[in-house]
């Protein structure tokens, strides 16, 4: 399926490794050229130069913050006037309600809420204008169902979930869709992270803890980043013009629920 993405540009943060790389890879592979962005320097060239390779695109990298305006500043200066954003940053760490005071919250807010919300009010006037423009959030599963340990997580991400839900309908006049896509336990360093602190946290072996979370997800395995990645260039693609503030879970059927 011809997707309508050739030659279209397009900036997707924290994207040298995991989900982000599976965005960017996948829209690469449609065409897109793009403005790929995460701190490390090292493996954000590499994951540019192995997509430059490999699609012929484009990639501009750079290596900064993305939750810091200045981070920000210099990645919105290197994107222009893109076609189509995908927000990512990293995700909080883990903990129980009495870890957390006001500086975890107001550092998770920043990184989960704050930051996409900043990129989407620099990027939305230009799409608009453009009469095309695609969003798409990485968000969690956890704004569907709260996972305990993540409640910086379940705070920051259903705070964007609700800014989204109400800003989608008022530029999808304009040709500019924005939706979220929601992770269930996918195979990147971000579950080692977890599988590592549920090992920790009970006593057992990596290998149990991961296989104590597949065990919690009825396809029985985690996802993976292509599969991801997939479902952020379908939301991208003109085909998916009439989606507009959706949800999308991605997580092997892990959330029970009719709809
Ligand atoms: P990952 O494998 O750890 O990759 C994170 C990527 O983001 C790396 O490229 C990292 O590079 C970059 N990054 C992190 N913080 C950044 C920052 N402040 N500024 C710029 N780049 C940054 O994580 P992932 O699994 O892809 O997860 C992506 C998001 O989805 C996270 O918010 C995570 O919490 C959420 N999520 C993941 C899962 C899962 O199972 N994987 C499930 C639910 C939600 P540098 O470290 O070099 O910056």
């Amino acid at each position: 399926m011809d997707m309508g993405l050739n030659g279209k540009r397009a900036l997707v943060c924290a994207s040298s490794k995991g989900l982000g790389l599976g965005c960017a890879r996948a829209l690469a592979a449609e065409g897109v050229h793009l403005v790929m962005n995460a701190r490390g320097a090292d493996a954000l060239n590499d994951a540019a130069e192995a997509i430059r390779s490999e699609f012929g695109v484009e990639v501009t990298t750079v290596a900064c913050d993305i939750t810091t305006e200045d981070g920000q500043s210099a990645v919105l200066k290197a994107a222009g006037d893109v076609d189509i954003l995908v927000t990512n940053a990293g995700g909080p760490p883990p903990g129980v309600w009495s870890d957390w005071d006001r500086d975890d919250f107001i550092a998770a807010l920043d990184a989960n809420m704050l930051t996409p919300i900043a990129l989407m009010k620099a990027v939305l006037p230009g799409m608009m204008d453009r009469g095309w423009g695609r969003v798409v959030n990485i968000t969690s599963q956890s704004v569907k169902a709260p996972i305990p340990a993540l409640g910086l997580s379940n705070a920051a991400r259903t705070g964007l979930t609700g800014y989204v839900a109400g800003t989608a309908r008022q530029v999808a006049q304009h040709g500019v869709t924005i939706n979220n896509l929601l992770p269930g336990i996918h195979a990147t360093d971000r579950a080692i992270q977890l599988d590592s602190g549920m090992a920790k946290a009970q006593g057992i072996t990596m290998q149990e803890a991961h296989d104590q979370r597949c065990a919690t997800i009825p396809a029985r395995r985690y996802g993976t980043a292509d599969e991801f990645g997939a479902a952020c260039a379908f939301l991208c693609s003109a085909q998916a013009g009439f989606i507009v503030g959706h949800n999308l879970l991605l997580d092997g059927g892990a959330v029970s629920s009719t709809m």
